[in-house]
């Protein structure tokens, strides 16, 4: 649909690009000018993604070199109009599943262009935070703040992702039940709307906006920096499994943690069914040091719910640590020989699933498909859900792990655009395989059908996390009775319907003049 008329040569360190596009699409040529550069060919990369099942090649990409490039770069697209198709995707790490990050035809805007930006970290008074580039992995925020001693508070399990890619979606980890997830732990942000506008948003400032970016799915603007809540950093991190065979006996002692004032700092949970190797799975493995029970306790085809919990300590708390982790160990009702206790440092325990990354791409396992499946179920109905998922539909985790752990809605901000199940706890279930020979791609999307239709016909009031629909309709009943306020802000601050095409909630209405 477009020619392309570009040149990449700086003139004056300012790199300029035509867009011009062929009738009836068409619109006078105008230079862009921006400091970093375009590229249209070798975009590969920016049509793929973790999920490795949807594949489009955008238009063009561009390389920012500053955050103005991002704004004139939207504004150019904004004055081009409704006669233009052009949309305009952020791409942080690229981890999306199914093409959330892409803009097929469209101009991916790389964002790790932007890391190494600076990261300006402030410690007085009582609320440290941090103020991060957007396209900066949440990796290297830990690295530069741990020279501070501090750390930001809520986490994913997996640290290669960037700051603006998680908080366009919420950022969930064991941490949750007690700090919420990441969306709730950003001061502010500065927003590049769908016009082209730098803003700078927080809790008192253009609230609206900030709310609507966080969990926004990247629908009302482009962050570029944000403001993240820190805590002092832990030294090291006690790293505890218990296992249990009885569903309701696991998710008792669960909930029992998450409520309680004294407890871990971590909770989280895995399903183990069939499986036919050790209980480390390929997210972590624990240290080959552990005491023997822990290396050997093999599942025997049974189903297994792993409690994975963590308590962080400074080398001279050890001591009373282990008093206390005895203490609440003692009120859990786990098969008592199956405690398995490690300890890493603080580092090591957070950036766990790189390791397992290093240990999956050297068997070429790393950049299979991977259609994973997570889902948030209200605490009412995830008996219903186990017992009729687990060991039934799902009859094995030799794929990929199934994690399941509650958290604390009360921890959830609902004035941002996330949407969560009604109740005061729910749960996390995340299934997280890879096709592999043994469960091709076709049998594990059958085996997620299954799981959503039987979600629906139980109505269970589940709702997708990282979702991917293929309607608006569907987008409809996912935000519920919140549609309407989704809705308005993107004729608020994407009237265009430029930004994020990927997710396809909106589509850009063509004007042909
Ligand atoms: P991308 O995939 O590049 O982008 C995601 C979406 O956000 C796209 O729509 C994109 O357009 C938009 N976007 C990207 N950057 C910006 C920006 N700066 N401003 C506005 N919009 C933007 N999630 C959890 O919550 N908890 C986990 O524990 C967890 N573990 C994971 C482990 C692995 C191995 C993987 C692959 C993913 C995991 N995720 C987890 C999911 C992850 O949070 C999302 O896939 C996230 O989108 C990935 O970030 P990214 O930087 O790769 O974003």
């Amino acid at each position: 649909m477009f020619l392309k008329q570009h040149t990449t040569t700086n003139i004056l360190s300012t790199t300029v690009l035509l867009l011009c596009c062929c009738m009836p699409l068409s619109l006078p040529t105008v230079p862009i000018p921006i400091l970093g550069h375009f590229t249209f060919d070798g975009n590969e990369f920016a049509g793929r993604d973790f999920g490795n099942q949807l594949h489009s090649l955008p238009w063009a990409v561009l390389h920012p070199k500053k955050v103005s490039d991002v704004a004139s770069t939207i504004k150019h697209v904004w004055h081009m109009g409704p006669a233009s198709a052009m949309t305009v995707a952020a791409r942080g790490h690229g981890h999306s599943l199914l093409g959330q990050a892409q803009a097929p035809h469209g101009i991916v805007i790389n964002m790790e262009s932007l890391r190494g930006g600076e990261m300006q970290l402030v410690i007085k008074g009582k609320s440290p935070y941090v103020d991060a580039p957007a396209g900066e992995l949440w990796i290297n925020v830990l690295h530069h703040c741990l020279k501070h001693g501090l750390a930001p508070k809520s986490w994913t399990d997996y640290l290669h992702l960037t700051v603006g890619g998680t908080l366009s979606n919420a950022g969930i980890s064991g941490q949750a039940f007690r700090h919420g997830p990441q969306i709730s732990n950003v001061h502010q942000l500065e927003v590049i709307t769908g016009k082209g506008e730098v803003v700078v948003c927080s809790e008192d400032k253009n609230a609206d906006l900030f709310h609507g970016v966080l969990g926004g799915l990247g629908q009302f603007g482009i962050i570029t920096r944000a403001r993240i809540s820190l805590e002092p950093a832990p030294k090291r991190v006690k790293w505890i499994r218990v296992v249990y065979s009885d569903f309701s006996t696991f998710a008792r002692d669960q909930e029992r943690l998450i409520s309680a004032e004294k407890t871990f700092d971590y909770i989280e949970g895995l399903v183990i069914v069939n499986r036919s190797g050790l209980i480390n799975n390929w997210r972590s493995s624990f240290d080959p040091q552990d005491p023997d029970e822990a290396n050997q306790f093999v599942s025997d085809g049974r189903t297994l719910f792993c409690l994975e919990l963590t308590m962080n300590f400074n080398p001279d708390e050890e001591a009373h640590i282990d008093k206390e982790i005895k203490s609440l160990l003692s009120e859990l009702s786990y098969i008592p020989s199956t405690l398995f206790v490690t300890q890493v440092s603080y580092v090591e325990f957070l950036d766990r699933v790189h390791a397992a990354e290093l240990k999956l791409r050297s068997k070429g396992l790393w950049d299979l498909p991977h259609p994973w499946l997570n889902l948030l179920i209200p605490r009412s109905k995830i008996h219903t859900f186990a017992d009729g998922v687990f060991g039934n539909i799902l009859t094995d985790t030799n794929s990929g792990p199934v994690l399941i752990y509650p958290v604390n809605k009360s921890k959830w901000d609902n004035r941002t655009s996330f949407v969560t199940p009604e109740e005061d706890v729910f749960y996390l279930v995340a299934f997280l395989p890879h096709a592999a020979e043994s469960q091709g791609l076709q049998q594990l999307l059958n085996q997620n059908r299954r799981i959503l239709n039987f979600c629906d016909s139980a109505q269970l009031g589940v709702k997708q996390y990282l979702p991917h629909y293929e309607s608006q309709e569907e987008w409809r009943a996912h935000f519920g009775p919140r549609w309407e306020i989704f809705a308005q802000k993107k004729s608020a601050y994407d009237p265009l319907a430029i930004l994020a095409p990927g997710q396809r909630i909106f589509q850009k209405s063509i004007s042909i003049l």
